[in-house]
């Protein structure tokens, strides 16, 4: 918009000065903030900059130390946006008392001691949790080179060859976004089968391409009598995976997947789903 043309429509605005003249120019602050966009923190902090000096009876510090305040807060934000944290939702819920919902998951958790660890999990992150579930192969890693072994029946293989497993960089960079975050809690939830040997494994490339801090409580596994899409399809398995280790499913916030029923499953359930790739195994 030309600036010129909307001061003389607001003429009568502009002419206007609550409390006093001395604010007064030819191009005012608040036409400079509507020009170019700019957001509340650098509008109060550039306001504050282009009227220092100019108010009868207040030493010219005062304004120079607001603006510097607002800087301050813009600082703060910058940082807290660069640290990936774009989360609003978590910012609020920092907000809330956590102690009636960790009182809820412990009560749910009542009668199912192998979860105990998982509610330590909870206590150490400090707050209560909204989980995001990342699926592994095809999101976080390409296990398409070892897809041929599953449906040819040679389990062992298609686990084993995990270990030649590339990084798929874009998975990586948003599951790191959300590593070890207040608030959030990763719950690796995979088909792979569970046996001490994969999950081990498995848990290397989770250290290797996340981070070292993901624990084994956060990462659920197929138990062997549950081994196979022919005992429990997939979009089946990761809902019983999450309440089966003592997590509240409503508590689910978002998901990754490639698997199309899951992402189906998922969404149904009304949780934001990624689906990261064509339906693979
Ligand atoms: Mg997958």
């Amino acid at each position: 918009m030309n600036t010129t043309d909307r001061r003389t429509d607001d003429r009568r605005v502009n002419d206007r000065q609550v409390g006093g003249t001395h604010y007064r120019s030819t191009y005012q602050h608040w036409d400079v903030a509507t020009d170019t966009l700019m957001r509340h923190l650098e509008g109060a902090a550039t306001k504050y900059l282009a009227r220092f000096g100019n108010k009868v009876g207040e030493p010219a510090s005062k304004d120079l130390e607001k603006a510097a305040h607002y800087i301050e807060k813009l600082i703060d934000v910058a940082k807290f946006n660069l640290d990936f944290e774009p989360l609003s939702v978590i910012q609020v819920r920092a907000e809330i008392d956590p102690k009636p919902y960790m009182d809820r998951f412990i009560m749910g958790l009542t009668g199912a001691p192998a979860a105990e660890d998982n509610v330590a999990v909870l206590r150490t992150l400090g707050s209560w949790s909204t989980f995001v579930v990342c699926d592994i192969d095809n999101c976080l890693v390409d296990s398409l080179h070892r897809t041929s072994h599953y449906f040819n029946g040679d389990r062992e293989k298609y686990m084993a060859a995990a270990k030649d497993d590339r990084v798929i960089p874009q998975g990586q960079f948003i599951y790191r976004a959300f590593y070890d975050r207040p608030g959030i809690v990763q719950l690796f939830v995979t088909s792979r089968g569970d046996s001490p040997v994969y999950r081990e494994l498995t848990l290397r490339q989770l250290h290797d391409f996340v981070g070292p801090k993901v624990t084994t409580n956060q990462l659920l596994m197929r138990p062997p009598e549950l081994y196979g899409l022919e005992k429990m399809s997939d979009e089946a398995y990761k809902q019983w995976a999450v309440t089966n280790a003592g997590y509240d499913l409503n508590d689910v916030w978002m998901a990754f997947d490639d698997r199309k029923p899951v992402v189906d499953m998922w969404r149904a359930r009304g949780v934001v789903c990624y689906h990261t790739a064509v339906d693979a195994y």
